[in-house]
């Protein structure tokens, strides 16, 4: 069925990079075959998922949505993968992205943008769009996406499904082409909570392929998700979000939310967090660092894109057309920003200056959360924009992000639930929770 839909609309909505309708119907019969055969599976074994095109896997190509990977097929899966694999769950394809996740729109895509289910000339929201847009268009229940300062939450809060983004450390990176490698995460996005929470318990748990993971059970998220109790809960209101950049329709959207748990027997302050509001800054110095770190190794020797300028070339020249052909304008942006900021004379100015901001964001979440159980915003300032309306305006694209950076730049994790629509666009609005680092289960619970 999920197939079917896929065939009757990706051609509009571009979610897709690749479907491996093979693959998912093999999978899809094994777990049939194995039920009947009394075997006990997972509970999401025969449950498809989409897979964002930034995380590795066998038999089906991964580009990140690049020019510099197109065609390449990993010789491995990521960790993700292989636990989707273990507990049954067919792998219906590959989600478009912006280029290595770098964008809040999809737009960034080398291969088109994956377009909003609601209303096809708008955004879906990014980096992780195409995952967004497959599960607001039923083309798929559940899908996995990445989140390095918003990417899983902001296009779920667009199109009107669940997203999350687990504790930094809470899913194995192992196989996931690194943007930010201390600021990526990868989660789930679904159109329930406790979708979202089934497939959280999946994907998560200690892996000693990734030397950041946290070796800690992992939080009880689908009990929490069935729990759905937050009375005496206390929730903190984001002082500094809501004011100023907002759209009204988005604000009233989060009021009613808001009102609706302090109904349900929520104790509900306000908490200010002074320095979410330099968040932005800080983050623009630390990812395009890491960024430019890490988009190194695409270097036309080891793998991807290799273009010989001219017989004889060099393989300094040969690396230079191929990047210059491989990279799109926003990553070249990225690279040139964050080597930049590592120079030697600017590498204190500007990237020591970024990490003690992230260091004082961290401590606002400390302190928050010796008051309230759980923070509370609106995921994002806006609904979902026209296509190609911030396009020329790369800054005000990055200011979307204003209010999901601080959980990545502090580790903590945090959930977009859909709280129905906005009077004045008529378009989805999500509320965002945000929990101190592995209570992710608070999340499933208040939302
Ligand atoms: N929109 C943000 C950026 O462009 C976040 C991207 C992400 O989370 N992958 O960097």
């Amino acid at each position: 069925a999920y197939l079917d839909r896929i065939a009757g609309s990706d051609e509009r909505l571009n979610a897709f990079l690749h479907v491996d309708a093979e693959g998912a119907l093999a999978t899809a019969r094994d777990v049939d075959a194995r039920r009947a055969a009394g075997e006990q599976l997972a509970t999401l074994a025969g449950v498809p998922i989409a897979v964002k095109d930034l995380i590795v896997t066998t038999g089906q190509p991964t580009t990140a949505g690049s020019k510099m990977l197109e065609g390449w097929v990993p010789p491995y899966d990521a960790t993700v993968v292989t636990r989707l694999r273990e507990a049954g769950l067919p792998i219906l394809g590959k989600t478009n992205l912006d280029e290595f996740a770098m964008g809040s729109s999809n737009e960034h895509s080398a291969y088109g943008p994956a377009r909003n289910p609601w209303d096809t000339t708008r955004i879906p929201g990014g980096s992780s769009g195409g995952s967004a847009a497959a599960v607001a268009a039923f083309e798929a229940p559940l899908a996995l996406g990445t989140d390095t300062g918003g990417s899983i939450r902001q296009p779920a809060a667009m199109t009107g499904i669940v997203g999350v983004k687990p504790t930094y450390g809470g899913v194995s990176r192992h196989g996931v082409i690194a943007m930010a490698s201390s600021l990526d995460q990868v989660g789930p996005m679904a159109r329930t909570v406790l979708d979202a929470a089934l497939v959280h318990e999946v994907v998560a748990g200690h892996d000693p392929l990734d030397s950041t993971s946290i070796e800690r059970p992992v939080p009880a998220v689908v009990e929490a998700a069935r729990r759905g109790d937050v009375s005496g809960l206390r929730i903190g209101v984001v002082r500094e979000f809501g004011g100023e950049g907002f759209q009204p329709g988005v604000r009233a959207a989060f009021d009613r939310a808001v009102e609706l748990l302090a109904k349900a027997g929520a104790e509900v302050v306000e908490v200010s967090c002074p320095h979410f509001s330099h968040g932005i800054a800080a983050y623009y110095l630390v990812m395009p660092s890491e960024v430019s770190s890490n988009l190194a190794r695409f270097d036309a020797m080891r793998y991807g894109l290799r273009v010989m300028p001219h017989e004889g070339a060099s393989a300094e020249q040969v690396m230079a057309a191929s990047r210059d052909a491989g990279f799109g304008d926003e990553v070249k942006r990225r690279i040139v920003l964050g080597t930049y900021a590592l120079s030697s004379g600017y590498y204190d100015a500007y990237y020591g200056s970024a990490q003690k901001v992230r260091t004082l964001i961290a401590r606002d979440f400390e302190a928050a959360f010796e008051q309230v159980d759980v923070l509370v915003s609106p995921t994002a300032p806006t609904t979902a924009w026209k296509l190609g309306e911030k396009s020329d305006d790369p800054l005000s694209m990055y200011l979307e992000d204003v209010a999901t950076i601080p959980a990545n730049l502090a580790g903590v994790p945090g959930l977009s639930l859909p709280v129905g629509l906005a009077e004045d666009s008529g378009l989805p609005v999500g509320v965002q929770f945000l929990a101190p680092a592995m209570a992710d289960d608070r999340l499933y619970n208040a939302a």
